[in-house]
């Protein structure tokens, strides 16, 4: 299978290139949606295509081509040549850095129990409409819906350094909404099954309906839910909320290309200069943030990343000190480092690699603490469950976050659910706000499929995860009820 890229990165190299690296990409997607008592759409898909990437003279060059013909890879190679001696007469004014690496061969095959591509159509429909028919059993339920995603990426990789790379990962991911329709209002629920890479295995009837059954409930008691208050308050925030502002206030943050100006597009730049790293307290003692493409399971563990680099796992804030960033081979050298950090991505053959978000998470409690106990010190305040509305501006520093259900906390218990509400800081005071954290018992991933980036938008995936965790002295808004 590697024979076509070889050749690929030998011609970038006979043209004078200093690298040149090539893809070859089989990604199958199948999306199923249920719309009440029926499926919605079932839409399946095979995508083919290679990506060739080459530096001549200090510039890049790239194109790509459908399928794994002789023809369209040479044809990928002449462009991409033709593209960076274009690019080359008006090379950048720093050049490009590009981090050594060790030439790997290797292979990486993510697990996984039942396929879920040969599974019948039906056995995956019934779980999506069994869930509909709990939540459409709650009378003030007026509609269910619901889907399933799978997808599998095989990819073979050759740079022109030696590497030969092959990963074939698959990846699982569900969705439940249950909107519950009142006098004058309706409100809706939802529940996000953790998106990992696994099989079929990863879904459970008995939990799909247990958790339709739920979040059908909570639907009906949104609608009477009470306005939040206003003003200042403690929150809890369950794992799947805090995951999205992780992503949103960390992840995006430390993206290096984003930190040097590489990233304007999407929410801006950031705000976590270079002249941060190692000093600046991003959060308190209680805040370690780790990066892991090696976390088993995690949706950007892929054995190694678009640059030909292993996953790593590292720091990017330690007892609430910024300690990393991620990197690619082009970044690494701006904050001195030898090696990239190996979280340069590609969403597809046609896209070029660019930094992505790792799998990124906060590190549970060392002490034990249970959910009940960290409430149980709280004597009013606000629990935020599951991920709603959100906001961040171009620095990647003011906030805010809603919550896909609200409780207050009274004298140190979970009481009526609230609606409307919105916490709202800036990214060093809010973390430096956390002062617990629950232990590893309750420790929760959570997949994010859908993080758009670049220009043209690129949608990446990857996990994160949190225990609950507490915040002290949080403002608390109403947004739309
Ligand atoms: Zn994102």
């Amino acid at each position: 299978m590697y024979e076509l890229l070889r050749q690929a990165c030998d011609t970038a190299r006979a043209a004078g290139c200093s690298f040149a690296d090539a893809r070859y990409l089989e990604i199958d997607e199948q999306t199923l949606a249920s719309r009440d008592h029926a499926l919605a759409h079932n839409n399946e898909s095979r995508d083919r295509g290679i990506g060739v990437r080459v530096l001549y003279r200090g510039a890049w060059g790239f194109a790509s081509a459908p399928g794994y013909e002789p023809a369209a890879v040479d044809g990928a190679v002449a462009l991409a040549l033709d593209i960076a001696r274009a690019s080359a007469y008006a090379p950048r004014a720093d050049g490009v850095g590009w981090a050594d690496e060790a030439p790997w061969q290797a292979e990486f095959h993510s697990d996984y129990a039942r396929d879920p591509f040969a599974l019948p159509l039906a056995e995956k429909a019934d779980l999506l409409l069994a869930a509909n028919e709990v939540m459409l059993h709650n009378p003030a339920v007026k509609r269910a819906q619901g889907y399933l995603a799978f997808r599998r990426v095989r990819r073979w990789y050759v740079n022109s350094e030696g590497s030969e790379l092959h990963s074939d990962v698959t990846s699982s991911s569900a969705m439940l909404w249950a909107v519950a329709v009142g006098d004058s209002d309706f409100q809706q629920r939802s529940w996000q099954a953790p998106s990992v890479t696994r099989g079929f295995e990863a879904f459970d009837r008995a939990q799909f309906v247990a958790e339709a059954e739920r979040i059908a409930a909570e639907a009906e008691e949104k609608l009477t839910a009470a306005l939040a208050p206003e003003g200042t308050f403690d929150i809890v925030t369950d794992s799947e909320n805090l995951s999205l502002t992780i992503h949103e206030s960390v992840g995006h943050a430390t993206e290096l290309d984003r930190v040097m100006g590489y990233e304007v597009s999407m929410a801006g730049g950031s705000f976590v200069d270079r002249d941060k790293l190692d000093r600046f307290r991003y959060g308190s003692e209680q805040v370690t943030l780790m990066a892991d493409n090696t976390l088993r399971h995690g949706l950007a563990t892929h054995g190694f990343d678009d640059d030909g680099v292993p996953g790593q796992r590292w720091p990017i804030v330690e007892d609430g000190i910024l300690r990393g960033y991620s990197t690619g081979r082009e970044f690494a050298h701006y904050i001195d480092q030898q090696r990239s950090r190996g979280s340069c991505r590609a969403d597809h053959w046609s896209s070029i690699p660019i930094v992505r978000i790792p799998n990124l998470f906060l590190m549970p409690g060392k002490q034990p603490l249970s959910p009940d106990e960290l409430i149980g010190d709280i004597e009013h305040g606000l629990y935020f469950e599951g991920m709603d509305s959100f906001s961040i501006d171009q620095w990647r520093l003011n906030f805010q976050f809603g919550g896909n259900a609200v409780w207050e906390i009274r004298n140190g218990r979970k009481t009526r659910m609230l609606k409307a509400a919105l916490y709202q800081s800036s990214t060093p005071d809010f973390w430096n706000a956390c002062d617990a954290t629950c232990d590893e018992r309750f420790w929760r991933a959570h997949g994010v499929t859908n993080c758009g980036k670049g220009d043209p938008m690129q949608v990446a995936q990857m996990t994160h995860g949190a225990a609950p965790t507490r915040f002290r002295g949080i403002r608390i808004c109403r947004g739309r009820d």
